[in-house]
């Protein structure tokens, strides 16, 4: 309701509404405004602003977009000086109303609305477990490793097998301790605790924090909700890592393969649907799945290297979809291994029935992902597509000639984006992603791909300066 948000505004004192959007890329972009002119109007009307400077958006002649305000979606920015409310926005077109194509945010929408639709249900949960790496600060430290980023000088002698300058190193406990020691091996508990905490004051719902597999790397458990909520959500938890990492004098990334030779970041989705409040998912079918969760299944595993150009957008997400470190490669499904791309949990409620997507990464715009994945699935419950039989045993283990039968995922951002070009229409029903919105995201890609091979890469130095 847009009183509710009128009244934080008094009954908080607010001075600054921060009105945020996230471009195709799945960046959040913001704009602040004095919060004594957000009354009725303002939020009927939106706000306009200058839409050429965000990447794959207008041209310059026809810039001018609108921004409508989605009140429900208002928190207290935990981290600016001044009294800010957060609302979060989709963009339309100025002179219609209309949303605008190539929005993610509408884009979510609109696949929300034609689940309902469909009559196939009415909510579709997504529930991302998104990963990430905590390194020191280049503006902070000046240890540098040797393949160009900013790591702690224990992770670089780690991570690089260079010697490393440290002094007496045998007292202290490594850095790549495992999955779950407890501190001091795992260094970064009081961080995580204060991201989750700062997630639960503005509102959102958490469950749990751990460190990951590899070095420096974390996970924080976020609830699961629906499509649009849920993807407001992915970049709420984005946002205060980045920034609680920060005032840590760390960095936090999200990007797939930060590390060679250790466990990648990956953002598995957990999806259901549901209709007339009861789970479409649960069944008697393997593993107590329904049909149509077999064939929603069978949709993901079918147009999988298509999804890949947007659950899997980066160069760099093909450096961690390789075998050896918990990351998917084979398009198989599975209630027990963890090697294919889809795995069905364990659980006994019908209600906690779900299919995990293990692909996706979060380099991935959350809106454009999740609404895909659900597009798939749709497809795969509307054309009855069977995902044929499970593949319980450990995949890697299969004889050599037994796994090259097994389809695989793209290999690189150049193949994902060529698989789009070719296997489309699932995403086009229902107008839900458009011919021009996925023409103008690809655009975007290609150039990251040109700039990616057209780029002298720091190993080639080291396999060919001196051929
Ligand atoms: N980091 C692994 C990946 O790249 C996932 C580990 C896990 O199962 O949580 O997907
Ligand atoms: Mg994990
Ligand atoms: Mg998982």
């Amino acid at each position: 309701m847009a009183n509710a948000l009128i009244k934080l505004i008094e009954d908080e004192d607010i001075e600054y509404v921060d009105i945020r959007f996230t471009d195709p890329r799945g960046k959040l972009q913001h704009v602040t405004v004095v919060a004594d002119l957000v009354d009725e109007d303002f939020i009927e009307e939106g706000f306009m602003f200058d839409g050429s400077s965000i990447a794959g958006w207008k041209s310059i002649e026809a810039s001018d977009m609108k921004l409508m305000l989605d009140v429900d979606s208002a928190y207290i920015d935990p981290f600016y000086a001044e009294k800010t409310v957060c609302v979060h926005c989709s963009v339309v077109e100025p002179d219609t109303n209309e949303p605008y194509d190539r929005d993610p945010r509408g884009t979510a929408e609109k696949a929300e609305a034609y689940l309902i639709s469909s009559g196939i249900g009415d909510k579709f949960f997504c529930g991302p477990e998104a990963e990430f790496f905590l390194f020191d600060d280049v503006r902070f430290s000046n240890s540098m490793n040797k393949v160009g980023f900013e790591v702690d000088a224990a992770d670089a002698a780690w991570n690089t097998g260079t010697e490393y300058e440290m002094g007496n190193m045998g007292h202290r406990p490594g850095v790549k301790g495992g999955y779950f020691p407890v501190n001091p091996t795992d260094a970064a508990q009081d961080l995580r605790s204060e991201m989750l905490s700062t997630m639960k004051r503005i509102g959102m719902k958490v469950d749990k924090h751990h460190h990951e597999v590899a070095s420096c790397q974390h996970e924080l458990g976020l609830i699961f909700g629906t499509l649009t909520k849920q993807a407001d959500e992915l970049q709420k938890y984005k946002y205060v890592i980045h920034n609680v990492a920060h005032a840590y004098g760390k960095s936090a990334t999200f990007m797939p393969k930060p590390i060679a030779g250790d466990n990648g970041t990956g953002m598995h989705v957990n999806m259901s649907i549901w209709k007339d409040g009861k789970p479409l998912f649960a069944g008697d079918q393997y593993a107590d799945l329904s049909n149509e969760a077999l064939y929603f299944i069978g949709g993901i595993l079918k147009h999988a290297k298509a999804l890949n150009a947007f659950t899997n957008p980066s160069t760099n997400s093909y450096k961690r979809l390789i075998p050896g470190f918990e990351a998917p490669v084979l398009r198989a499904y599975s209630a027990r291994n963890r090697s294919g791309c889809v795995r069905i949990p364990w659980t006994e409620s019908p209600k906690a029935k779900r299919v995990e997507a293990r692909f996706p990464d979060p380099s991935a715009n959350p809106y454009l992902c999740f609404a895909a994945l659900m597009m798939a699935g749709l497809d795969g419950i509307k054309n009855k597509i069977h995902p044929g039989e499970p593949s319980d045993k450990d995949l890697y283990d299969l004889p050599p000639e037994e796994l090259a039968t097994i389809p695989t995922v793209c290999g690189s951002l150049r193949e994902a984006l060529d698989e789009l070009e070719k296997d489309h229409d699932f995403l086009l029903a229902g107008d839900v992603f458009t011919k021009d919105q996925i023409e103008g995201y690809a655009a975007i890609k290609w150039e990251e791909v040109y700039a990616y091979e057209h780029t002298p890469h720091p190993i080639e130095y080291q396999m060919y300066y001196s051929c």
